[in-house]
């Protein structure tokens, strides 16, 4: 097939790139009470509690939705209304946590470190000891704004130490990351279908402890965001509340066998892994800049500072880059402009080998001599 003819690769942090099985498996109507649906949907909640160890100390709750609808949930219904929530923030999923409190009017503060550096553990355990009204530490695992990895085990364990509740966004992280909720200890990890377990958008889902639960009802301002309802009904009547997205479900079931086959998280972490060093070696060849140290860089997606030469266009790279079947991401920090290329999805190192041959073939034609960004 010609790049016309196929569909271009996405690399980006989701909706991303999935096997041509996981788009299959949406060929076909579900009622939603049917015990089939019924039957797929109790085993994917236990096979997401796996992935995290946690089938003895939390449940699964599903929500229809993006990811933001899953951790705005969460957040509402285990936060009580005289909560206090220290917000560690490193980029745009951070503050977006700040604006859900503001929407929810529940009190916070945060501690903010710039964008490619990791969430500062001294403070958060000087936070802690000076303020026992705080009641929940909220952290994003990969701030997909950066790509940047932040230390969860070493939030969970402060956190506890100070017997506080933890939130982690893993979003972009569960399934390609270890996040186990044994070593990293929380009342909950929230994620979606559509990023490192490689299914379609359409559905998030929260592993909360169960004890943590079961003491949240009345929480939640909404009915529709409330998990604790969500869960109490789906425990009785196996089924969603509303209508639940069933060929988002039956295709994310059948993302869940293909990563069970690559090895779960070990084997899925290793092929984004490999993703990640490839394409970034190749883009360091031809003279790109990556925001991240290496050491702190998630195998995720990677923010490339953008070229300083005048040459360089952002928009036009990336027409150019889909028309050779390539789709890229455009950056979202505020220090600096940049822009990026995710390594997650449905792809190994033909694409990736191919994607940069596309970058190289669209600097070329382009003009564009320098790759380096300004000394900025
Ligand atoms: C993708 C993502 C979300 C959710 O974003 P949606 O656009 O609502 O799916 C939340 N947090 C992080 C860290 C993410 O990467």
């Amino acid at each position: 097939m010609t790049t016309a003819e196929r569909e271009p690769w996405l690399l980006t942090p989701g909706p991303l790139t999935t096997t041509i099985e996981t788009k299959k498996a949406m060929l076909h109507d579900w009622g939603s009470r049917d015990e089939e649906f019924n039957e797929t949907n109790a085993r994917l909640r236990r096979r997401l509690l796996a992935i995290a160890g946690a089938e003895d100390s939390h449940v699964c709750v599903t929500l229809q939705g993006s990811g933001t609808f899953i951790v705005e949930a969460a957040m509402a219904t285990l936060i009580p209304r005289d909560g206090k929530s220290l917000v560690l923030i490193n980029g745009a999923y951070g503050e977006r946590m700040v604006k859900i409190l503001d929407y929810l009017g529940r009190s916070h503060i945060s501690h903010k470190t710039p964008e490619d550096t990791p969430c500062d553990i001294g403070l958060l355990d000087q936070a802690l000891a000076a303020d026992p009204a705080i009641t929940h530490v909220l952290v994003i695992h990969c701030e997909t704004t950066s790509g940047l990895l932040n230390p969860v085990e070493a939030v969970a364990a402060i956190t506890a130490k100070h017997r506080r509740a933890l939130i982690v966004d893993s979003m972009s992280a569960f399934g390609a990351l270890p996040l186990d909720v044994k070593s990293v200890p929380c009342d909950a990890v929230m994620a979606s279908a559509n990023k490192c377990l490689e299914g379609v958008p359409g559905m998030g889902f929260a592993l909360i402890r169960r004890a943590a639960l079961e003491r949240a009802k009345g929480n939640a301002h909404s009915l529709s965001l409330d998990l604790y309802d969500q869960w109490t009904a789906m425990e009785k009547t196996r089924q969603w509340r509303f209508t639940p997205p069933t060929h988002v479900i039956a295709a994310f079931d059948r993302a869940l066998d293909q990563f069970e086959a690559e090895g779960g998280v070990k084997g899925r972490g290793s092929r984004y892994a490999d993703n990640c060093r490839t394409l970034v070696d190749g883009m360091r060849e031809m003279g790109f800049k990556t925001l991240l140290a290496d050491e702190i860089q998630a195998p995720i997606i990677i923010t490339f500072l953008t070229p300083a030469d005048t040459k360089f266009d952002f928009q036009v790279f990336y027409d150019l880059l889909k028309d050779r079947g390539y789709v890229i991401y455009p950056g979202k920090l505020t220090v600096a402009d940049s822009f990026r290329i995710g390594c997650m999805g449905a792809l190994g190192e033909t694409e990736i080998r191919g994607a940069l041959d596309a970058v190289r073939a669209t600097i070329t034609e382009m003009g564009v001599a320098d790759c380096a960004p300004g000394n900025s």
